[in-house]
């Protein structure tokens, strides 16, 4: 495809320019949807097991252009290139699940009377607006084709305008590995052009993925069109502590569930619950690790927490931190910039703030970003009033070592997913939504069959007549 406008990709660790990326215009984004049209015709000629092959010989390729994927994500991105490996490595697993089921969808039959045979087939949507963001664009990319073509759909992949490499190079994968014209395409641009594939005639079903903000644009513009939308949006998870919890455990992953990515997770414990038997204690060990991670340029190997992907997020971290000491909390740790070459990189410090309070900002918001905002509670009672004065729900963790509590506090907390002496451990075997302001419709697992695919119900009158139980007339 080529274009008049391009886009420029900076480099997130010194702020250079080292790219530049066409954008799709209007037009271009027309024939990009009667393509789509087309290949969704051709793509249900393919049988599901032809479909599996396939997205098999995808995930294969991409085991053997694995570093090339983590090299293109470190540094479009800027995230710990130890990170985007371990990223690399797990999506042809993605890919190989979704494969696997691609010839595994079937109706059911409904014995409602003798006389009437009766079935139901899943069909696919067709055509798929997926529009995803900046913080993991490679994983997201690989979740917006593999499960939704391996359901029969087609898509067109818009991923975020700072972001667009790996999502590129995966649809020229998936050309290279024999995938039909049309049922991957890339478009590449700002939120416009997201704005115009959610209102587009063609467009069967919108999958978002981003801020709740622009969830929300979305679901009123795609009503317009009563298009179908799945929203998975951000988060202000709790990570909740109790005193009999293995506490080193639920250190490392207090430090992980936050800094790792430098916090752009929608999953972040962003909000750490600590019993108050443990707090003093537990915030020192975790400011100790925070004073001493080492911030710095993504491609070097010892880096544990890389700069922003954005100016932009960026400048709303420092922001956040900003309003967080402004409102009277107490900054109990801060890691150190790099300076030199990296002086004008998109780096904001991991920081951890105590002595919060409800209303304060760096608790109401998602920051996106290194914050820890860590709270103290006297019983369950009280973890579970905190853990649910947000309006997010979009994932808790708890730990403890008692079972009853365990399963007490999964029942209570009001969130699409809860880890119980772990956290952010995704699969896609496991179905997970958000609640309230994390969105709906749920992805993983069984779930994402159907909520990519939609029920038709058949029935057939087996002999004349069969009119059943209305009048005539
Ligand atoms: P964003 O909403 O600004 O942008 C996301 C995507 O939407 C981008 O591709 C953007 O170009 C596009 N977009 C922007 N305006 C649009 C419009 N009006 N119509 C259509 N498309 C539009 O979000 P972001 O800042 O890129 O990402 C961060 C957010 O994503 C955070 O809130 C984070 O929690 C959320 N997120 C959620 C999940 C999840 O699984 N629930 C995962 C990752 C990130």
């Amino acid at each position: 495809m080529t274009s008049a406008k391009t886009s420029t990709i900076h480099r997130p660790s010194t702020g250079e320019p080292y790219e530049s990326v066409p954008v799709t215009s209007p037009q271009e984004l027309d024939e990009v949807f009667a393509k789509a049209r087309r290949g969704f015709l051709a793509w249900k000629q393919i049988s599901g097991t032809e479909k599996g092959k396939l997205l098999f010989r995808l995930a294969n390729r991409l085991d053997e252009l694995s570093e090339e994927f983590a090299q293109i994500e470190a540094r479009n991105t800027g995230k710990a290139i130890r990170e985007t490996r371990a990223e690399a490595a797990r999506m042809p697993g993605t890919v190989r699940y979704w494969a696997g089921w691609a010839d595994k969808l079937h109706g059911t039959t409904i014995p409602v009377d003798p006389h009437f045979h009766t079935y139901t087939v899943r069909e696919p949507y067709g055509v798929v607006a997926g529009i995803v963001p900046w913080n993991v664009p490679y994983a997201f990319a690989t979740r917006r084709i593999a499960p939704v073509i391996a359901m029969g759909n087609v898509v067109v992949l818009k991923p975020a305008e700072e972001t667009p490499l790996t999502a590129l190079r995966l649809a020229e994968v998936c050309r290279e590995v024999g995938i039909p014209e049309g049922v991957v395409q890339v478009v590449t641009g700002s939120g416009s052009v997201g704005a115009a594939m959610v209102t587009h005639p063609e467009t069967d079903l919108v999958l978002f993925t981003g801020f709740h903000e622009t969830g929300k644009i979305i679901a009123r513009a795609a009503a317009d069109n009563l298009t179908p939308t799945i929203q998975e949006l951000g988060g202000k998870s709790p990570n909740i502590v109790f005193a009999d919890a293995n506490l080193d455990e639920a250190l490392d992953a207090a430090m992980v569930s936050v800094f790792s990515s430098t916090g752009q997770m929608c999953f972040a414990g962003s909000r750490l619950l600590l019993h108050e038997s443990i707090h003093d204690d537990f915030v020192a060990r975790l400011a100790e690790r925070v004073n001493a991670l080492k911030v710095g340029d993504p491609e070097d190997e010892n880096t544990q927490v890389g700069p922003h992907v954005t100016r932009r997020q960026c400048e709303k971290t420092l922001a956040m931190i900003q309003s967080g000491i402004d409102e009277g909390a107490t900054v109990a740790a801060q890691s150190k910039l790099p300076g030199g070459v990296l002086a004008n990189g998109y780096f904001a410090p991991p920081t951890i703030f105590t002595n919060v309070s409800s209303d304060m900002e760096i608790v109401r918001k998602e920051i996106f970003g290194p914050v820890m905002t860590v709270f103290k509670f006297k019983d369950d009672a009280e973890a579970l009033e905190i853990a649910n004065d947000t309006s997010f729900g979009l994932a808790a963790g708890v730990w403890t070592s008692d079972l009853s509590r365990a399963h007490r506090m999964a029942q209570g907390i009001h969130a699409g997913r809860i880890w119980v002496n772990t956290y952010r451990i995704i699969n896609d075997m496991v179905p997970g939504g958000g609640y309230g302001e994390s969105g709906y419709g749920a992805e993983g697992g069984t779930e994402t069959l159907s909520s990519l695919t939609r029920s038709k119900s058949v029935q057939i009158a087996l002999n004349a007549g069969l009119i059943a139980g209305q009048p005539r007339i």
